[in-house]
């Protein structure tokens, strides 16, 4: 662990105040007062640098009971007047007590440390505040936009006829995935106009879409949205190692078959949540060809592999895909948000366009206009591509596929040295960042103690702010999941943790067997 001493003081920036620069009540950005904002970014960023500087711990571990009471005391309808208030109150408020992502002891959830390049974008992105929907409010933004959807239709291989763009995270991709397959499908039932203009068909209760048990919960609720409900999402049993079982999935689809149920999409998950498991992705593109379902892969974590120069081959399958869901703001180290969704076949984006007469009439696309609003299910959306643009232009993709590299890397050196500990019981060796994981002791300890100690070692480490990890359960079990993918974390900062861990766990089934002798075993495994 290196972490720098802190500069403390505040470089001196000479700073008008905002309701002094110009007309009264001025905080407008615009030509008269870009003094006012050059000043006043300085000052916002130099709080930014003085607090990353000065934070030792990933979090302070305050509780929300604790922090509610702060905000019980601010008056909305009574302004502060000046930037050194507010900039103190938010501190106090939220830089404080936030949750910092770059520190090497935050491993819990897909959360990344960002490019400096990208934070440089945000600076350019938020003052111009284009709405890259049309071309008439973003013009140089929708080719930057387009330029990066095609750099990665490319570097996953679906053709020339692959389109795509960018979302708010994998979420929203994976549902314009099930929207575009349900609608792709439905679009051939004889008699059917189309979901777009008719709404579902009869058939609309017996569609389903396949999927591994690993697989992420947006498709649950990506098919509630669409009508088709939870019950829709078949899961697909998996292999030890959290794959899809492709011998499964055969027997799903002509189960599916039997009792006249209709299958129209396989989802693949490149790099699940949990234990960053690829699907056998080929196995998975030979069954969509042989049965004619729609192949989705969701790379939202995987995704970062089409910049490794080590290991893209683990993808190999993902160009089969008719459309694939990547998430920057993961394993592209980009900020929140950073998403796309691609397709094979662009017409197929056509299953989302709505031509409003005044925003993206018919005539402006038979004109040739780009208007990326054809393309999504958003309105008014954020120039998101101007952060991977940067961090692409400025340190390259092999760097970003680096760092990517360094963490899986990372994990698979900490499983080594984590595993010979008789007290650190491994689930399954990692497959991309992640560690799955759970405190138990030699000596024997009941199944609901150990789930309880498990649950208890995660808030203690959290609320001493030591190190957040995650939790998941695994077979009903209480597990505990290292999330890596920052390439500051050390082996030996993980060993740290698991030191932390042990010490918890081992505190906590002491008082419980002083509390609680229901459990003679439990007592036993201290002595
Ligand atoms: C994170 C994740 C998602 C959801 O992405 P968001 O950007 O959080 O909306 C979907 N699928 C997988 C496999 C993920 O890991």
């Amino acid at each position: 662990m290196s972490h720098s001493a802190a500069p403390q003081t505040a470089i001196p920036i000479r700073f008008t105040d905002l309701t002094q620069s110009g007309l009264k009540d001025d905080q407008l950005f615009n030509a008269r007062n870009a003094d006012a904002y050059l000043q006043g970014m300085l000052r916002c960023v130099d709080l930014v640098r003085r607090k990353v500087s000065s934070v030792e711990r990933p979090f302070t571990g305050i509780l929300p009971e604790e922090m509610q009471s702060r905000f019980a005391s601010v008056d909305l309808d009574q302004r502060l007047g000046n930037l050194d208030a507010v900039l103190g109150e938010v501190e106090r408020l939220y830089l404080d007590d936030a949750v910092y992502f770059h520190h090497p002891h935050y491993v819990a959830h897909l959360n990344c440390p960002i490019t400096l390049p990208s934070i440089l974008a945000e600076a350019i992105t938020a003052p111009i505040n284009t709405a890259v929907e049309t071309w008439d409010q973003s013009a140089g933004g929708t080719f930057i936009e387009q330029r990066l959807i095609d750099w990665t239709v490319q570097r996953i291989g679906l053709g020339p006829e692959g389109d795509g763009v960018f979302t708010s995270g994998g979420t929203q991709s994976n549902l314009m995935a099930l929207l575009i397959a349900r609608d792709h499908y439905c679009a051939g039932i004889a008699g059917h106009a189309g979901n777009k203009t008719h709404g579902l068909p009869a058939e609309s209760g017996r569609l389903r879409i396949l999927a591994s048990q690993a697989s992420h919960f947006s498709l649950q609720k990506s098919a509630a949205l669409l009508g088709l409900g939870h019950n829709a999402i078949i899961p697909v049993a998996c292999d030890n190692n959290y794959r899809m079982d492709s011998q499964a999935l055969e027997r799903e689809i002509e189960r599916c078959r039997r009792e006249a149920l209709i299958p129209i999409a396989v989802v693949a998950t490149a790099g699940t949540t949990d234990f960053g498991s690829i699907d056998p992705l080929e196995d998975v593109a030979a069954l969509c060809r042989q049965h004619a379902l729609w192949m989705h892969v969701d790379a939202a974590y995987g995704g970062g592999l089409l910049a490794s120069t080590r290991r893209r081959h683990w993808l190999a399958g993902i160009e089969s895909a008719d459309s694939v869901s990547v998430d920057y703001h993961k394993s592209f180290f980009q900020p929140v948000s950073c998403s796309a969704f691609l397709v094979r076949d662009r017409c197929m984006l056509g299953h989302v366009t709505y031509h409003a007469d005044y925003l993206n009439p018919a005539s402006q696309a038979s004109e040739g206009t780009p208007d990326l609003v054809n393309k999504s299910l958003q309105t008014t959306r954020r120039f998101d591509a101007l952060k991977l643009w940067m961090t692409l232009r400025l340190m390259g993709a092999d760097e970003l596929g680096a760092l990517f590299d360094h963490v899986i890397d990372l994990a698979h050196d900490a499983h080594r040295a984590l595993q010979d500990d008789s007290e650190i019981e491994v689930a399954v060796a990692p497959q991309l960042s992640t560690l799955v994981f759970r405190y138990h002791p030699e000596a024997p300890v009941p199944d609901d103690v150990l789930d309880a100690t498990n649950a208890y070692i995660r808030k203690a480490l959290s609320r001493t702010g030591e190190a957040i990890v995650a939790a998941t359960r695994l077979e009903g079990r209480q597990y505990l999941k290292f999330t890596l993918l920052n390439p500051e974390t050390s082996v030996a900062d993980l060993q740290m943790i698991a030191e932390r861990i042990k010490h918890h766990g081992a505190a906590y089934l002491t008082r419980h067997a002083m509390t609680t002798p229901a459990h003679p075993r439990a007592t036993r495994a201290l002595s």
